[in-house]
């Protein structure tokens, strides 16, 4: 779509509604010229107390043209969001017009629909009003609004569990049997890199121990443990021994609620890793089939069938673990919505207190785009999900944390569905950015939150295995980075 901007350069505000709004369309700044059938105009005017915006926007044989206002007050950051808001309400009004669709989260194109809910709610005010917001402010859907209300509260119950030296800790293990279809994530299989699995190991040691100590020093307290990936149960029960003794050595785990550890494929489940797990105090497991239906896992790349999961799951069930969790996917290729009923049901049966539901989301280098996979349409995907909340619900779960991801069917979500008292805090902790995320492995994103404030700093550690073997250093820094953070605040 050509994109004209007058008054004002916000590209990003307007690629991201294009993206929500006209899925597949690609942002071109160009003049609009006779004859042009997909094109834009955004015009903002703007005085001392206020902004206008006025949006023409032509599509799919249709023009409309729709204006809205703002007033601007408080600080230079708060009329930054009051302008952005502004445009995004101009283009969402003026795409809706010529599409005649609402796309369930409306306007709001964010990872993390309920935080405004979160917000308003400390701030004051009432679920209704917080839920009306969403509605009349974003457009979003009442049945999504309800939604966000549900995990929005979860997230403020969360906030005030948390004190100032609260932390969170992750552990990355990059491995992964095979490379699922959907997937984009840097995982290395492992059968292509296994000689890099030990040497990896060595490192996220040392990188655990440096964090441990400096955790200490700063007197923080790691609240929740998360080690996830790629696929963490790649690694041998030794390996596996090892990197948790390294944490348990590390840190002071008295303040810490939870440990959770994703056992995502089920060809990587064996007694003893399980034994080692449960041995090290671990009080959640994830086991992700994503699908029940043999022809979806083999579509997905996966090398094991609905049979292998439902030998781990008796496996897993042997240990008893405080809390176990499984992961499907809404909308995987060659699925149908009479298969994801199957695969729900099949998971409910298994009794586990978590039942995670994403939405296939499309990932650049994905084989799902590369190969051109076919993947069922948005209505099949929304039939899918009409299934999940309803007969989730009345097997007793309740929705505790949600976020969305770029390029998903239909625009809908990611919901982690629990028996009640069965949240992990982690999700509802990073989803909602109530506290600081120290991660460390290849590829971990450390998060550092200001307690109480919207205030963000992140550092990135290496991407690829081989590079943060051999890099110490960056780990380092991002570590020094992470208390001077707690160091310079108030
Ligand atoms: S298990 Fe997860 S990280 Fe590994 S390849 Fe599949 S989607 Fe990617």
């Amino acid at each position: 779509m050509k994109l004209v901007l007058n008054g004002h350069d916000e590209r990003y505000v307007v690629e991201q509604s294009l993206m929500n709004l006209f899925p597949g369309e690609l942002p071109v700044y160009e003049p609009v010229q006779p004859g042009d059938e997909s094109w834009a105009i955004i015009t903002l005017r703007e005085s001392e107390a206020d902004c206008r915006v006025t949006v023409e926007l032509r599509h799919g044989g249709k023009t409309a043209a729709q204006s809205c206002r703002a007033v601007l007050s408080g600080t230079d950051f708060e009329k930054e969001g009051q302008r952005r808001h502004a445009i995004a309400r101009g283009f969402f009004l003026a795409a809706r017009a010529v599409t005649g669709v609402t796309p369930p989260w409306g306007m709001l194109t964010g990872v993390r629909p309920d935080k405004p809910v979160t917000w308003a709610l400390a701030g004051g005010k009432t679920p209704e009003e917080a839920a009306a917001m969403l509605e009349e402010d974003y457009f979003v859907t009442p049945e999504r609004a309800a939604l966000a209300l549900e995990t929005g509260s979860t997230a403020l119950t969360a906030s005030r569990k948390l004190g100032p030296k609260d932390i969170a800790v992750y552990v990355g293990i990059p491995f992964c049997p095979t490379r699922c279809a959907y997937c984009s994530f840097v995982s290395q299989s492992v059968e292509r890199s296994f000689a890099l699995v030990p040497p990896y190991v060595d490192a996220l040691i040392e990188e655990i121990k440096a964090g441990g100590k400096m955790v200490r020093e700063e007197m923080l307290r790691c609240r929740a443990f998360y080690m996830g990936g790629g696929t963490p149960t790649t690694l041998t029960a030794e390996q596996m021994d090892r990197v948790l003794t390294a944490f348990e050595e590390s840190f002071d785990l008295s303040p810490c609620e939870e440990i959770t550890v994703e056992a995502g494929r089920p060809d990587t489940i064996t007694a003893e890793k399980l034994a080692v797990l449960r041995a090290h105090g671990v009080t959640r497991v994830s086991v992700n089939p994503q699908t029940m239906e043999d022809h979806v896992l083999r579509a997905i790349g996966r090398c094991h069938t609905a049979g292998d999961i439902e030998a781990a799951m008796e496996l897993v069930e042997k240990y008893e673990f405080p809390h176990v969790n499984m992961d499907l996917i809404a909308g995987l290729p060659e699925d149908s919505p009479e298969g994801f009923r199957r695969s729900l049901d099949r998971c409910l049966a298994f009794g586990t207190d978590n039942v995670t539901v994403h939405t296939l989301a499309l990932k650049k280098g994905s084989r799902i785009l590369l190969e051109g996979l076919s993947i069922p349409g948005p209505e099949a995907v929304a039939e899918m999900l009409d299934y999940a909340a309803p007969t989730l619900r009345s097997a007793g779960y309740g929705p505790y944390y949600l976020y969305r991801q770029k390029y998903m069917s239909g625009s809908f979500e990611n919901i982690g569905w629990c028996r009640p008292g069965a949240e992990c805090w982690y999700n509802v902790y990073i989803m909602s950015e109530l506290c600081s995320i120290l991660s460390f492995g290849a590829g971990g994103s450390t998060k550092m939150v200001e307690p109480g404030t919207n205030h963000i700093e992140r550092v990135f550690n290496l991407k690829y295995p081989k590079e943060y073997t051999e890099r110490p250093e960056k780990c380092l820094a991002n570590q020094a980075a992470f208390a001077a953070f707690y160091h310079q605040l108030p």
